[in-house]
């Protein structure tokens, strides 16, 4: 190997996590390199997550709405060829943009894969082949991301047994796709292909859809309005495995209330049943890093792992696996490095789910603060009382703020309804500064848009609401 090139901070992984970092950290004028293993920046999240996704689901979205729900604006054709090439075309515009970021601020890109091989030694098999070379640091920055869980028996070809990355390449519109797992990737995923014409089967094991921390009464309501568009659901059930035909697959599946059992056909399975910490080639071992019983890095409050100076973020660790927390502990980290204090308010941090309409929420479900035994206030509101979302034919879903009965600050906010991710934006901002709902009931919000059901919402947590 070369002589070892000397940094302040190596970041290993280029997602959300690992990719803030590094620019961050070059901000702060420390000597900084990422070294990426997948060719492209970005990560999961630009590559094979959140970018192509929400490409698909929107133009997925206004293809459906063209055909179902505005028929007389005339006829609408698939053609799945175009709307992949738009995808790719979102893709490479953000990755190439990062690339820029960093020549921008003089952050390195290592292209290769990084294994610790020393407290302060990183060895980087480069992508293209040839001598490894060894990078020295005096902190080392892990964000090295998750992967999908697999389904045990079941073999993941990303063609007819697929994970979100083949749910997001496929080349025709299945059938019928059976979809194991109603959390955020299976409901977002099902919606793309149900749009497009594909009878889409949702088995799930509990008893609710939308995944850890979805309140319960919009976990509900957002079932309802998804078997509205055609998505079907199969709760409380288990799946025991799946028969692969050469043109036809069959999953297995038993009620886990009266153990009876049935099978469904698919063309296509999608197993969405979470992701899992990343860690191969890591090199942990070699420095005694520890693992939970989930593969998550183990680490404190600094995000330090036994190593001070080894510093881990994002899906790799601890906490909700999405870019912006991920993000979040980028900045927080390196100022962790550079001035010795960060912060990250995990109890602010807002969960968006981009199906139609979308669901978003921050703070506490109305199940959780239940639990905590403290004496609560609900205020809802519904679309189908708001004058844009009327005007637009957009009504589905409400405004839900849960509040404390006795201070009336605000525990958490939950939405169903049309850009939900862009309004729960407010919900946040108001959870950080400590607002109460009275703070938001009394602040003019313009008219006629979406948001006066925000607003409306929270005058129904601490008084009544004018428009219902
Ligand atoms: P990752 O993005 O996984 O990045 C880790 C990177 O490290 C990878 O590029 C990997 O190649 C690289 N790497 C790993 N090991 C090494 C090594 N030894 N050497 C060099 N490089 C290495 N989140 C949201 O907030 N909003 C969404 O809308 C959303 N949609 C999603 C849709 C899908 C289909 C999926 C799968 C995920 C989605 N997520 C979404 C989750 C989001 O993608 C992740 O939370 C986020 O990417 C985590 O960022 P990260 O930096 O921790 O890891
Ligand atoms: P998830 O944890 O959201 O949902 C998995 C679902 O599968 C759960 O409802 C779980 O009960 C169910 N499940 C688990 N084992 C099962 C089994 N054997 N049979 C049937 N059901 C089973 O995970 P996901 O949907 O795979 O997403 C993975 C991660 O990616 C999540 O952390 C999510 O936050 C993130 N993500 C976020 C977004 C977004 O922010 N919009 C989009 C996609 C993915």
């Amino acid at each position: 190997a070369s002589e070892a090139e000397e940094h302040d901070v190596v970041v290993i992984g280029g997602g959300p996590g690992g990719y803030v970092a590094a620019i961050k950290a070059a901000q702060e004028g420390l000597k900084t390199a990422c070294v990426e293993k997948r060719g492209a920046l970005g990560g999961t999240c630009l590559n094979v997550g959140c970018i192509p996704s929400k490409s698909l689901l929107n133009n997925s979205h206004i293809y459906h709405q063209i055909l179902h729900d505005v028929k007389n604006l005339g006829d609408v054709k698939l053609n799945l060829t175009q709307m992949m090439k738009a995808k790719e075309q979102s893709v490479s515009g953000l990755t190439k943009g990062i690339e820029f970021l960093f020549k921008k601020n003089g952050v390195d890109y290592v292209k290769g894969t990084g294994t610790i091989t020393g407290e302060h030694e990183i060895k980087v098999n480069p992508l293209e082949g040839g001598e490894s070379k060894t990078l020295r640091a005096k902190n080392i920055i892990i964000a090295t991301g998750s992967e999908a869980t697999p389904f045990p028996g079941l073999e993941i070809d990303e063609k007819r047994i697929i994970t979100s990355t083949g749910a997001i390449a496929l080349t025709e519109v299945p059938k019928k796709m059976v979809v194991i797992g109603g959390g955020i990737i299976g409901l977002e995923m099902g919606s793309v292909w149900s749009r497009l014409g594909s009878e889409v089967t949702v088995v799930e094991y509990l008893g609710a859809i939308g995944g850890p921390g979805m309140d319960a009464e919009m976990a509900k309501t957002m079932q309802r309005i998804l078997q509205k568009q055609g998505m079907k659901f199969k709760l409380n059930t288990k799946v025991m495995g799946g028969d692969v035909g050469s043109d036809n697959i069959k999953i297995n599946v038993e009620s886990a209330k009266d153990g009876k059992s049935e099978a469904i056909d698919a063309d296509v399975v999608l197993v969405a049943i979470g992701r899992r910490p990343y860690t191969s080639g890591l090199g942990l071992e070699n420095v005694g890093i520890e693992v939970d019983e989930r593969g998550r890095i183990v680490i404190d409050q600094e995000y330090r792992t036994k190593i001070p100076h080894i510093r881990v973020i994002g899906d790799v660790t601890f906490g909700a696996m999405l870019a912006h927390k991920a993000e979040e502990e980028g900045i927080a980290a390196v100022e962790y490095i550079k001035k010795g204090y960060g912060h990250v308010n995990y109890g602010a941090i807002p969960s968006v789910m981009y199906t139609h309409p979308e669901a978003a929420w921050v703070g506490q479900t109305e199940q959780e603060v239940k639990a905590t035994g403290k004496e609560y206030k609900i205020g809802s509101f519904p679309f189908s009382a708001n004058s844009r979302a009327k005007t637009n034919l957009d009504t589905e879903g409400m405004v839900k703020f849960i509040t404390d009965k006795e201070t009336d600050r605000i525990l958490g906010i939950h939405i169903i309804g049309p850009n939900a991710g862009e309004m729960i934006a407010e919900g946040v901002l108001a959870m950080e500064y400590g607002a109460s709902s009275e703070d938001i009931g009394r602040t003019s919000h313009a008219h006629p848009t979406l948001s006066e059901a925000f607003k409306e919402a929270a005058m129904a947590a601490f008084s009544k609401p004018i428009h219902a």
